[in-house]
């Protein structure tokens, strides 16, 4: 692990100089506010020692110059949803908020693009395009309070990734500062290309630790005109998880594909104050299909409509906007269950999903874990939260580690990966040595090591170095 040097008054100095003193903050109370993310432990908490919020690209690349001049790590923040303790400054230093890096820059509708900067809310990009009927197809739940920039660092995915793909499919180029400072374009508007190193996707997901992405120029599509949503509640889990590949393979295209097992049925329902059909016994699916023509629309409503049915649907209904408000509430419900909690993300092969799903319900109820499943079904992404309750803080930690062990390993075995979107942040970091090849693990530190030799962005977080 490297080692770093302390804030000083010279290195405040130093920034100042580049931002103005408004723009560097030390209280205590501001420090204290970026100690943590999503994460919900105290024990994964850092503070900061000093937080600075950059308003152009080229002020990012003076900070990144000082950080290595003084060797003090930072560590890139867009809105803190993280729930892999990726926007926790773990090894102290520098946090760099991009909140000021907010305008659209630029929107051509005949060219179908939009330029950002990377601190515009995920939400605002979707409203603005979704204005002049175009599509900006990254979704992720957290859409109203994420930023684009840190969908990019994580290669968020979300509930369109099924037919549009994951954040770095809405993708044309990068503006990035690296690791040493440099100010790079990466990427161009373009159908295709072949031109050297593909280096805007390998930003993509790198989770902040291979440069600092300033701006994107991201891909617009036409918003499909007519659209429907359909609620299939099962009151056996297991049928529910094998609809998923009946759906798929019967070719409707869906645009999202999402599964909620009965625990977060009824906490999200709480949390929301509804009580939408089966609160008590049902697991839901939640379908959307979108097309260009009416009549498509008919022929999928149906088919999907008789193939729930036949897979043994308790109930089929349109599910309107009071059920998308509780997929959206899934991770903000589980508090009202545990204040301290754990949200898990694996991935696995399609065609391994349900067994998947059953292994983790199975091998729950051997744990005194409150377990919960949630699944971007259509894309084989598991969310398992895991809910600490009156445990003791060494139960918590033993039966977590025991659980997840058991988790991975069955991931892998059957194909699957660690994580889907979430990332592996800090939370996860130890794990990644564990399960991946050791070559492919050597080429990730590699291209760390490269581009970030004295180790400044993100340490701690997704490679060990
Ligand atoms: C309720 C809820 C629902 C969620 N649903 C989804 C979902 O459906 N799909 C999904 O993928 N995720 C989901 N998440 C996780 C999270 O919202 C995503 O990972 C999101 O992309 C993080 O964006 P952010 O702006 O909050 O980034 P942060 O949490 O601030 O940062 C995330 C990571 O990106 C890095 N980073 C941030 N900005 C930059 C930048 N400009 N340049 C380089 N690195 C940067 C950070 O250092 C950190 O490692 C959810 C989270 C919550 C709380």
């Amino acid at each position: 692990m490297s080692t770093y040097n302390k804030i000083n008054r010279e290195i405040l100095m130093a920034l100042e100089a580049v931002l103005g003193a408004e723009y560097v903050l030390t209280a205590p109370e501001i420090l204290d506010k970026y100690k943590t993310d999503e994460e919900t432990n105290p024990r994964y908490f850092h503070i900061p020692e000093v937080v600075v919020l950059p308003g152009t690209t080229h002020e990012i690349a003076e900070i990144v110059k000082l950080a290595n001049k003084f060797l003090v790590p930072i560590t890139v923040r867009g809105a803190g949803t993280s729930l892999s303790d990726g926007a926790i400054a773990v090894c102290g230093g520098i946090v760099l908020l991009m909140e000021r890096m907010n305008k659209i820059l630029s929107f051509d509708e005949e060219g179908m693009y939009m330029v950002v900067e990377a601190g515009v809310s995920t939400k605002a990009i979707q409203d603005i395009a979704n204005s002049k009927k175009l599509l900006y197809a990254g979704d992720p739940c957290s859409a109203e309070s994420c930023m684009i920039g840190g969908n990019l660092a994580t290669n968020a995915g979300g509930n369109k990734a099924v037919r549009y793909g994951t954040t770095r499919d809405q993708v044309y180029a990068l503006e990035v500062v690296t690791p040493t400072g440099d100010i790079v374009n990466m990427g161009a508007r373009l159908q295709k290309k072949t031109t050297g190193y593909c280096l805007e996707q390998l930003l993509m997901g790198s989770e902040g630790t291979l440069g600092i992405i300033t701006k994107a120029t991201l891909k617009l599509k036409p918003l499909p005109p007519y659209r429907f949503d359909i609620l299939a509640i099962f009151t056996d889990v297991t049928k529910a998880i094998d609809l998923v590949p009946k759906i798929i393979k019967a070719g409707v295209t869906p645009t999202s594909i999402e599964f909620m097992d009965n625990n977060f049925v009824r906490s999200t329902n709480d949390y929301c104050e509804t009580r939408l059909p089966h609160y008590e016994d049902g697991s839901y699916i939640i379908i959307t299909v979108e097309t260009l023509t009416e009549d498509e629309l008919d022929i999928k409503m149906e088919l999907l409509d008789n193939l729930c049915t036949e897979s043994g649907a308790a109930e089929v209904l349109e599910a309107d906007e009071r059920v998308w408000n509780l997929r959206r509430n899934c991770q903000e419900s589980v508090r009202i269950i545990s204040k301290v909690n754990l949200t898990d993300d694996v991935v696995v092969p399609l065609d391994k999903e349900a067994e998947t799903i059953k292994f983790v319900m199975s091998t729950g109820k051997n744990y005194n874990l409150h377990v919960m499943t949630l699944a971007h079904a259509g894309d084989g992404n598991l969310h398992i939260c895991l809910c600490k309750g009156d445990l003791s803080d060494e139960q918590w930690d033993k039966e977590v580690a025991e659980f997840h062990a058991e988790i991975y390993a069955y991931a892998y075995k059957v194909g699957g990966r660690l994580s889907g979107e979430h990332g592996i942040g800090a939370k996860k970091i130890k794990e990644l040595e564990k399960y991946t090849e050791p070559s492919e693990l050597a080429v990730m530190k590699t291209i760390k090591k490269a581009m970030d030799p004295n180790n400044i962005l993100n340490p701690g977080k997704v490679v060990f170095m």
